[in-house]
């Protein structure tokens, strides 16, 4: 369902209106207010008087998750303490935490844009909604929660683990709609069927997952297991938090509230714009948000952005899954390779299960000459002979070479030998950490 036609089915010319109007205002305010962002513009020679027409953005320069961390806490907000009513911070999957702060208007937006969201994704009013991304600090639990009473459906919240408890909630509560990391979505159904439930025959309906980068193999697999649909939604805690996108109903790519979010793609080594269709990294403005607005912030994940109107009537840029985090890429003997491209090869293959870990001896940030993909078997094949082992690990690597172009060694392990965690999945760990990443259970 469209819940915001106005804009969400916006033309292209009246949004592009809306937005340079909203990037003035932005620019300005920033520039008055905030001694960082003065610096910066006028390091490129930049005031707000420059920013005349939309292609004047690329003018501007550039923030990055170092700028938060060197204006650590408070140096880049544009509003005095006393107007933010909520702080939220980074899961810290790389390096240190920054914060996030709201004031009453950008918790009303969030909930806004993530009540589109969730409508988007196929929810109304009459579902009952499970929360299971974190609450605290993270900004999953709360962003869907604001955005599920908002629509006007019921949340459940949950937050992750008490595994077994969620399965009985579900239940007895009669939940239609799952959030969580793709990861859990996997151990939910895992523990259910260790309880004896098969959640294909709950009222378990849709699933809407995100917060890590995961493939379309493991969305097949999500669904046919679970007998859910599986919707992609994207987020980062820098911009918003969840509601930055999210798919409809066709699963083309993930719409971009431009109206809030303005997003370019860039040449992440030259910085250069690239245009639509060009593989690139993920940069964005916030337009509308009052407490810490962002100017060109690199993400640093990889996408492509999808111009043509949607079957479903949305006018918005979609944005195409997220490959990887730049920083996730490796070189293996100069190939580069994201750990999702390889998710994708792994789940194709018969017999193996959607848990994996990529082992590597890195001699710089990316680069690796060995790769070792553990990959667990169900439980039939590993109890199986020996020879139907091999020729599964034989099929893997060939695989691996013919889709990738990267020899990698396989190694097939027991169900349950790679640690299961209830957020975002790591999956690259270097061989000298192995033994105390608490990534492997045995
Ligand atoms: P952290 O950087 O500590 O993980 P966040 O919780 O803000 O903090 O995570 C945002 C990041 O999560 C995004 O920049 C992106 O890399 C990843 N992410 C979020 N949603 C998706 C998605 N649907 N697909 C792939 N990656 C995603
Ligand atoms: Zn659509």
């Amino acid at each position: 369902m469209i819940r915001d036609p106005e804009h969400e089915k916006m033309s292209r010319k009246q949004l592009e209106k809306l937005q340079l109007e909203r990037l003035q205002a932005r620019v300005k305010d920033v520039y008055e207010k905030v001694p960082f962002y003065r610096r910066v513009f006028k390091g490129k020679g930049v005031t707000p008087d420059d920013i005349k027409t939309m292609a004047d953005l690329k003018k501007l320069p550039f923030t990055s998750k170092i700028d938060f961390r060197d204006n650590y806490p408070y140096g880049l907000m544009t509003v005095p303490l006393e107007k933010v009513v909520r702080i939220h911070s980074s899961s810290g999957t790389t390096g240190k935490p920054i914060i996030a702060p709201y004031t009453e208007a950008d918790v009303d937006m969030w909930s806004e844009v993530m009540a589109r969201t969730l409508a988007s994704a196929g929810m109304t009013r009459h579902d009952v909604m499970q929360n299971a991304y974190g609450y605290g600090l993270f900004t999953g639990g709360l962003g869907f929660h604001y955005g599920c009473e908002r629509l006007g459906a019921t949340v459940i919240p949950t937050g992750g683990g008490n595994t077994k408890r969620q399965i009985l909630l579900m239940q007895d509560l009669g939940t239609t709609v799952i959030t969580c990391t793709p990861t859990y979505a996997l151990i939910l159904n895992e523990t259910a069927k260790e309880m004896g439930v098969d959640l294909r025959e709950t009222k378990l309906r849709l699933g809407i997952h995100g917060a890590e980068p995961w493939s379309e193999q493991m969305r097949k697999d999500i669904e046919e297991r679970i007998g859910i649909s599986a919707i992609n939604v994207y987020g980062l805690t820098e911009v918003i938090g969840p509601g930055v996108s999210v798919e409809c109903e066709h699963k083309n790519g993930m719409h971009i509230w431009e109206d809030h979010f303005l997003v370019e793609i860039i040449n992440p080594a030259t910085g250069e714009q690239l245009p639509y269709g060009q593989e690139g990294e993920l940069v964005i403005t916030t337009l509308t948000k009052e407490a810490q607005p962002v100017i060109r912030f690199r993400t640093r994940d990889i996408t492509k952005l999808i111009p043509e109107t949607c079957k479903c009537g949305r006018t918005m840029v979609r944005m195409a899954r997220i490959t990887g985090r730049s920083d996730d890429m490796l070189v293996v003997r100069g190939v580069n390779v994201f750990p999702s491209q390889i998710e994708n090869v792994l789940l194709e293959v018969e017999g193996v299960e959607p848990h994996y870990l990529i082992v590597v001896d890195r001699h710089d940030a990316f680069s690796t000459e060995d790769l070792e993909i553990w990959v667990e078997v169900s439980e039939a094949v590993f109890s199986d002979e020996m020879q139907k082992m091999e020729k599964l690990e034989k099929k893997l690597r060939a695989e691996m070479d013919s889709v990738l172009g990267i020899s990698a060694r396989i190694k097939l392990v027991e169900p349950r030998t790679i640690a299961r965690t209830e957020g975002k999945a790591r999956r690259v760990v270097d061989r000298k950490d192995l033994k105390n990443s608490g990534l492997i259970t045995k």
